[in-house]
């Protein structure tokens, strides 16, 4: 297809459904939503006296550098302040990097099902777009690796990744990196890298002083508990790095998100507190799964994709009257599942109950 005659097949995003129209649909007082892997227990207590600060200046532009989260982020990851480039949400990162390596004529690799975005912005760019599909929930590496061509500018790698939650360990990543070819951009997709245990989690970002042709993507808005600030990061070589902070708006992380972030990152207390009670309520819901006969992919995030007797349409519709909003897995590739946040310890026992009781 030529051009953006693509745009004319696409269908804008909508999201799910938000928590006031299923109050007012079922007439429900409590919704617990566990559609969206974000945090259920919030975000730091000290980030909301910062975006509560009246004195905040709203009538200048943010700092378009982002200099202080950026010497915040400098220091944590070990990385030049020139290697970084923040977007609205990873989100954004995504779309730059796209704007950035893809057109019409070259071509993308992704695993399928993955996270949507790469497609999204690959085909708005023009470029084909190459899916490969997981096995067992796990990215196949190999076959991933076998579909490049002098073409491909960017494989996709999404770990954990989203919608299964299964981790590409770090001598894996090494070894693709040593064969994938170094004129084609790898990037890693780390958007819930906090909740993976350290001794699992590969050091991605330390592996980008070997392979220049690395770039690896995270974000405040699941583990940090930001996703309504937007705010997101890639990290990279400074050569790239540059080029993507060429490409993105001038202004585009607002001075609030910036201010937020930099004070979740410094509050790692809560951020360790929130994700070890996030990883046992995962255990005992697992164990509830395994009760029930039910198979679910290995997780190494905050959410489970079970798979199911019944469509995970209808499974979601079920429990979207009893006040539960989870996933389906009908529109990520995958019918009879559905992924499930994992949320407070007392909302995921009445799930569970929920569950039971209508399987
Ligand atoms: N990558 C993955 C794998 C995700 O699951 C998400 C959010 N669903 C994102 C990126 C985008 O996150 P954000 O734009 O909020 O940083």
């Amino acid at each position: 297809m030529n051009g953006k005659t693509i745009l004319q097949t696409m269908k804008p995003y909508k999201p799910g459904k938000q928590i006031e129209d299923v109050k007012k649909e079922y007439g429900l007082n409590k919704i617990v939503k566990l559609a969206s892997n974000e945090n259920p227990f919030g975000y730091s207590p000290q980030v909301k006296e910062a975006i509560t600060d009246i004195s905040t200046h709203l009538e200048l532009y943010p700092d378009g550098y982002a200099t202080e989260l950026r010497e915040a982020l400098v220091n944590q990851l070990n990385v030049k302040p020139d290697q970084l480039v923040f977007g609205s949400g990873s989100d954004e990162v995504i779309a730059i990097l796209c704007q950035a390596f893809l057109e019409s004529g070259t071509n993308t690799i992704t695993a399928t099902p993955t996270f949507p975005q790469y497609k999204h912005n690959a085909l708005i760019q023009g470029a084909d777009v190459k899916e490969v599909p997981v096995v067992n929930g796990y990215h196949d590496l190999d076959a991933m690796l076998n579909e490049i061509d002098e073409n491909t500018k960017i494989v996709w790698l999404c770990t954990p990744n989203n919608p299964t939650g299964t981790l590409i360990e770090e001598a894996s990543l090494i070894d693709f990196m040593e064969r994938c070819p170094s004129d084609v951009l790898v990037v890693v997709d780390e958007a819930y890298y906090e909740y993976v245990r350290p001794e699992d989690a590969p050091d991605s970002i330390k592996a980008i002083e070997t392979y220049p042709n690395l770039v690896v993507l995270r974000t405040f808005s699941k583990a940090y508990g930001l996703a309504a600030l937007r705010v997101g990061y890639g990290v990279a070589t400074e050569t790239i790095a540059n080029l993507l902070n060429i490409v993105r708006g001038p202004f585009n992380t607002t001075s609030i998100a910036q201010k937020a972030a930099l004070i979740a990152l410094e509050d790692q207390q809560f951020l360790q507190d929130t994700v070890k009670q996030t990883l046992a309520n995962k255990k005992k819901f697992m164990e509830f799964l395994d009760r029930m006969g039910l198979t679910y992919y290995d997780s190494a995030t905050n959410f489970v994709f079970v798979n199911l007797p019944v469509t995970g349409d209808e499974l979601f519709e079920h429990l979207l009257t009893k006040g539960f909003i989870v996933r389906s897995g009908e529109a990520l590739g995958h019918p009879k599942g559905a992924r499930i946040t994992i949320g407070h310890e007392e909302d995921m026992k009445l799930l569970q109950d929920l569950i039971e009781a209508y399987l």
